[in-house]
């Protein structure tokens, strides 16, 4: 029987997430933590494997509770939806007002509010925390967005600054995104973006293979070269290892011996369905969540690989492949650009829709370290928000115009050459395609509202004066107005 009130902290769920997140708390100063797992078998393994953690651990409900100081707080890091409510529902019925719990699964931040609004009532505070980073990024220091309360981030902030990863400049990454769902929305489009993020990198090392006939060893060295520019990012490093690696049994580049089919685990279509719903356009977000479905679609790409497609095999002229693979950089940082930019596009949104007040530089900050999409340019990003917090589009700002229209013409290059030589780049294409959507004077927009009007009788405003207007389509065409003008 653990000591009565003996931890500052408890970490219930200990799979891998919750054992590395619980070890990293451990290993902090003045942290004595509780553990408990529903199988008591992850308990023991977790507590024999690391007896210089001082564990507190428990074989129940009662016994976790009670082994927790008051006010008690305790992080949850089971498997998101049922396993997170059954376990909510053991706590509230022990917790008392002014406790915490905090939910660090990948929650769907809907739940999120509706667990926060059902839980509050008992005085009991729920927060909402993303954690990014993976297993490693757990237990070394991963980047934490906590929603909830201001209050409850009074007590769990300085316990979470100390496990959080530490961005270049010192400071922690964690922030108190906003209230209740904020911490796993913004975790959401994190997702997202880091969906957009992989997939204009792999379209970069297709067009690059196709192109020269580069080998994934030598394509390689041209990641490991782009990291040491504006494009360094965990993501990039990563990269140019996974392409380095040699397959044990065939002695082929592991990369060519690996199927083909991108999995998912939903954070990415949950990004591009709440764009929608919020009416935010997310292009480069939304074509890497289909790309990954349309690469697992075996069938129907085995019906389709007779298909036709350009007549002649491209390969990059002789002498030219170094220009060329110079292309492919500024085009991915273009489009890089256009995925994170609509990435915040969504975060504006939703919290404008939710009611978070949330700091979009703070956000860029605490992706700078611990977490997948970690990268030198959120920098930027953060300097731009902070000469102009009002920013309405991030491709706007400075700094990220100029990177933009420095790239634009590779961009155009690139992505014209992938149509001509039938190299699937639905990212490169649909971020390029935005960017001259945004900046167009005029948009064929209006042509669908005539059409609307046609059909439907949608109605359409008219660019010489204000109110709201019909044209008669069936009768003599003569165009009436359907509400009093504002003049
Ligand atoms: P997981 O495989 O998602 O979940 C397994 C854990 O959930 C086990 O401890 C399991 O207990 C517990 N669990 C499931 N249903 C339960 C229930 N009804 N009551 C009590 N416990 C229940 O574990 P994980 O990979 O460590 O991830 C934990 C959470 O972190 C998830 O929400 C995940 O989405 C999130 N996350 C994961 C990553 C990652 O890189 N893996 C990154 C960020 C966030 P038993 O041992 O008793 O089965």
């Amino acid at each position: 029987m653990p000591a009565t009130g003996s931890a500052n902290i408890g970490v219930v769920g200990l799979a891998v997430m919750g054992s590395n997140l619980a070890r990293n708390l451990a290993s902090r100063e003045g942290n004595t933590v509780a553990v408990f797992n529903r199988s008591p078998e992850r308990t023991h393994t977790l507590t024999s494997e690391h007896p210089e953690a001082g564990f507190v651990p428990s074989e129940g409900y009662d016994e976790f509770v009670a082994s927790l100081a008051k006010p008690r707080t305790a992080i949850i890091m089971v498997q998101a939806g049922k396993g997170t409510d059954a376990v909510i529902s053991e706590l509230v019925q022990r917790f008392e007002p002014g406790d915490i719990i905090v939910d660090g699964g990948n929650a769907n931040f809907h739940d999120t509010i509706r667990r926060e609004k059902e839980i509050s009532s008992t005085g009991i505070h729920f927060v909402g925390m993303g954690v990014s980073g993976g297993e490693e990024g757990a237990l070394n220091g991963p980047s934490l967005m906590p929603g909830g309360t201001a209050q409850s981030y009074e007590t769990l902030g300085p316990i979470l600054q100390t496990i959080a990863a530490v961005a270049p400049d010192g400071e922690p990454c964690v922030t108190h995104v906003g209230t209740d769902g904020a911490g796993h929305f913004v975790k959401m489009v994190h997702n997202g973006i880091e969906y957009a993020d992989m997939q204009l990198i792999a379209e970069a090392y297709d067009l690059i293979r196709q192109g020269t006939g580069k080998t994934p060893a030598e394509i390689a060295d041209v990641f490991a070269e782009w990291n040491t520019g504006e494009l360094e990012s965990y993501l990039i490093e990563i990269t140019a290892e996974v392409l380095r690696q040699t397959d044990a049994a065939t002695g082929l580049p592991l990369v060519d011996v690996i199927l083909d089919e991108a999995g998912a685990k939903g954070t990415g279509a949950w990004t591009v369905q709440n764009a929608l719903d919020l009416g935010v356009p997310t292009s480069g977000i939304a074509e890497a969540v289909f790309a990954r479905s349309l690469s697992s679609k075996r069938a129907q790409r085995e019906a389709a690989a007779d298909l036709p497609g350009p007549a002649e095999a491209w390969k990059v002229a002789d002498g030219d492949a170094d220009a060329f693979i110079e292309d492919v950089r500024r085009a991915l940082y273009a489009s890089k650009i256009i995925a994170y930019s609509q990435g915040f596009d969504e975060i504006v949104a939703g919290a404008e829709q939710f009611g978070w007040d949330v700091h979009k530089g703070d956000i860029a900050k605490i992706w700078r370290a611990g977490c997948i999409i970690r990268a030198r340019f959120l920098n930027r990003i953060a300097e731009a928000y902070a000469d102009d917090p009002s920013l309405v589009a991030l491709v706007v700002a400075p700094y990220f115009r100029d990177a933009v229209a420095g790239a634009q013409d590779s961009w155009r290059r690139v992505v014209a050459i992938a149509a001509q030589a039938g190299i699937p780049t639905p990212a490169f294409s649909s971020s390029l395609a935005y960017y001259d959507g945004l900046r167009a004077e005029r948009l064929p927009a209006a042509l669908i509202q005539g059409q609307r009007d046609f059909f439907g009788a949608h109605t359409y405003k008219r660019v010489d004066r204000p109110g709201v207007f019909h044209t008669l389509w069936s009768g003599d065409r003569s165009e009436i107005e359907t509400t009093p003008s504002s003049h």
